[in-house]
């Protein structure tokens, strides 16, 4: 088989924050696949390329899609935002090949990483993600909500810092407030909180405050919400929203 599939991450929105190696990929593509808002951040820097707008919210079937193309022979460019293995089309593909066709298993399939929206969040505020840290997806799309109970306490007595992905449903608003009360069990009141809006753009918005005042969350679905753990500080700037870190010593003061 002669076609291919790079699954890629334009990272968190910045055109200097997609990799050269993705800007390469996405270059090199005969076809694009991936949502409009996606592929609208793409530059068309390639004659006849074909782009697939895929508003199919199923993964999977845009995976497979992907892949259907890439047997044809064609030179296919899965689009993600931030990382492809973050929350995102990665792990569909291997789902899809898994449990697909034996001969996409011959297919030459790379995934190119990018710059995750936690990352970006992070390095706005300050270091919050200096000490060990976890990432976990508030979207109860894909698993129930006692298994994100179950893990958000496990990670507050962990004592990790928490990066939330998709804070904010749609379907289910009330989804980051339960959140924060379920946390409240196990983390002090005075645990500092951030939500980050677009991160990684010229439009970012920092909110910088505590696990007792979070009550009426300003989340949205483009924001990172990062809950710090008992070591996570600010650092007090006249009139400039604080700096936030997490000592890397875990003998520092709380
Ligand atoms: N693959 C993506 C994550 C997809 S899940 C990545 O690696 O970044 C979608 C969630 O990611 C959003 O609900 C939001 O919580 C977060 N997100 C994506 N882009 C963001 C950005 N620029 N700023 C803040 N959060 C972002």
């Amino acid at each position: 088989m002669t076609g291919s599939l790079t699954v890629v991450g334009l990272g968190p929105g910045a055109a200097e924050l997609t990799t050269p190696a993705v800007s390469l990929a996405l270059h090199e593509a005969t076809d694009l696949v991936g949502y409009e808002t996606y592929l609208d951040r793409v530059p068309q820097t390639t004659p006849g390329q074909r782009r697939h707008i895929s508003g199919n919210r199923v993964e999977i079937d845009r995976a497979r899609l992907a892949l259907g193309l890439a047997a044809e022979g064609r030179k296919v460019a899965l689009v993600s935002s931030g990382d492809p293995g973050v929350f995102a089309m990665a792990a569909a593909v291997f789902e899809a090949i898994e449990t697909g066709e034996a001969q996409w298993r011959a297919l030459d399939v790379r995934v190119q990483p990018g710059v995750t929206a936690m990352l970006a969040a992070a390095a706005h505020a300050g270091a919050p993600l200096g000490g060990d840290f976890c990432a976990i997806s508030l979207s109860d799309n894909l698993k129930s909500w006692e298994t994100i109970e179950r893990r958000l306490e496990a990670a507050a007595r962990g004592d990790f810092v928490i990066a939330l992905y998709n804070p904010a449903s749609r379907v289910r608003p009330e989804q980051l407030a339960r959140a924060f009360a379920h946390l409240r069990q196990w983390k002090a009141p005075e645990t500092v909180v951030l939500f980050v809006h677009a991160a990684g753009t010229a439009d970012t918005r920092l909110t910088v405050t505590t696990l007792d005042a979070a009550d009426q969350p300003v989340a949205d679905m483009r924001t990172l919400v990062v809950i710090g753990s008992s070591k996570t500080r600010t650092i007090a700037r006249d009139g400039i929203t604080p700096w936030v870190y997490t000592p890397r010593s875990e003998d520092s003061p709380s």
